[in-house]
């Protein structure tokens, strides 16, 4: 582990450059601007009305066809890879990335212009320290196609990295630890590169209609056609080493660890990251206290139904245990054999039904909003649930530890909350909820 704590980084000021998008071919502008701690990046679509966000999280992930497409609602962000690459190699934790196209300038294919545009703007520490995932065990993700990626425990953020195009026509392997100053040099010029028997169709198809010698170096057969000649022998690898960073990134932490990766690719590089971001979610709920005081910095049961119109049988909170902040709490549930779901959900295999932990992750989050806005004269409805999943079952003697963040509030009229309920350590639900409120 590092010995001294590293602080969060975001640009000094401003600093904008533009240039031409490479699915459309139009020309775009893109500004990066200075954010506060914890907040990470988040893309800014200056072109469109209200001007939305996008968070680039993982959880916001749309595409991995050929370049990284992330998005919220019908408001999309396209290959924002090198982008993403560049800010967390050249150490920026938190930026706002705006810009007036749906898809930043392609450069010269290389992360060279935003190494640029990072340089002009200067990096400037923060007053918090920076999050890790720490790589404890091995993590390995695989694919059909032959991609392999394993991750494996160093003190520092590591890539070996094997690359190989059809035929294994221009194998090659690189090992490097990711340092600013290395990814500078060694990594952000390497510039994209294709197969031509790839790209063919997309051509023929007008589907890169930005796209030329002068940003991409296209191989074909064993000729390596390019604008300016090869920047480095091996750069194929360094460029997929550079979208390994930038896919990477998503999960909103740096690693230490040594990533093996053979044959890499934008689709194996998300699975790699959801996979991070799933233990990450695991060890947030170890870290929980298991013991549960009554009293200080939570609800007791009176308090929770003074906030809370439910009744038995639908109350599913019986205690809030603890605030984390104004946006995050963990509520606990009892399950025990008296529930009245259980005499029909399942006669002699009783199981908590899915619909009833989703209903605590609701109440849960409605007793934050009720909180935040210091009102109980209005009751919140459910408009939908997203991304809910249930991975193990829940029985009669289990204790739920229902988490609750509240990611969005649009006013005090809607909300959104990220949730999961642990049991014995392990993650048995999780979804994203989103609530209206209306006067009672
Ligand atoms: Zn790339």
């Amino acid at each position: 582990m590092a010995s001294t704590p590293e602080f969060q980084h975001t640009v000094g000021k401003t600093a904008s450059f533009s240039g031409t998008s490479l699915h459309t071919g139009e020309k775009v502008s893109l500004k990066l601007h200075p954010a506060p701690v914890d907040h990470g990046i988040k893309f800014k679509r200056k072109d469109l009305q209200d001007e939305p966000t996008i968070d680039a999280r993982l959880e916001n992930l749309k595409t991995v066809e050929r370049a990284t497409t992330i998005g919220e609602g019908s408001v999309r962000v396209h290959t924002v890879e090198h982008v993403l690459a560049t800010l967390s190699g050249m150490g920026v934790d938190n930026a706002i990335v705006e810009m007036d196209a749906n898809e930043p300038p392609i450069g010269d294919g290389s992360a060279q212009p935003y190494v640029d545009l990072i340089k002009r703007a200067g990096v400037t520490a923060q007053e918090e320290p920076r999050k890790f995932f720490d790589v404890r065990e091995p993590v390995h993700v695989e694919s059909k196609t032959g991609a392999l990626l394993v991750l494996l425990p160093d003190e520092k953020f590591r890539i070996s990295c094997t690359q190989a195009g059809p035929d294994n026509r221009f194998a090659q392997y690189l090992s490097m630890e990711v340092t600013p100053a290395v990814f500078e040099r060694e990594i952000a010029p390497a510039r994209t590169f294709v197969f031509y028997e790839d790209v063919e169709p997309l051509m023929e198809k007008n589907l890169i209609k930005g796209g030329s010698l002068e940003n991409a170096i296209v191989v074909r057969g064993d000729a390596v056609l390019s604008k300016e000649p090869l920047r480095f022998p091996d750069e194929f690898v360094r460029h997929k080493m550079l979208d390994i960073i930038g896919d990477l990134a998503l999960i909103g932490r740096r690693i230490r660890g040594h990533l093996v990766a053979v044959k890499p690719g934008h689709a194996v590089n998300a699975d790699l990251a959801r996979a991070l971001t799933r233990e990450q979610t695991r060890r947030s709920a170890l870290s929980v206290t298991r013991a549960v005081p009554r009293g200080d910095g939570g609800f007791d049961t009176d308090e929770v139904m003074q906030i809370l119109p439910h009744r038995f049988p639908f109350l599913m909170v019986d205690r809030i245990i603890s605030f984390e902040s104004e946006t995050k709490c963990i509520g606990i549930k009892t399950v025990t054999i008296n529930e009245p779901f259980f005499q029909g959900h399942f006669p002699g295999h009783p199981v908590m039904p899915g619909v009833m932990q989703v209903e605590a992750m609701a109440q849960v989050a409605s007793i934050l909003l009720f909180k935040l806005a210091k009102t109980t004269s209005r009751i919140g409805y459910f408009m939908s649930a997203d991304g809910v999943k249930f991975r193990k079952p829940v029985f009669p003697g289990d204790t739920i530890f229902i988490h609750a963040e509240l990611t969005k509030s649009r006013g005090e009229r809607l909300a959104k909350a990220k949730c999961h309920c642990v049991v014995n350590d392990a993650v048995v639900s999780e979804g994203e909820l989103m609530f209206t409120f209306l006067d009672k």
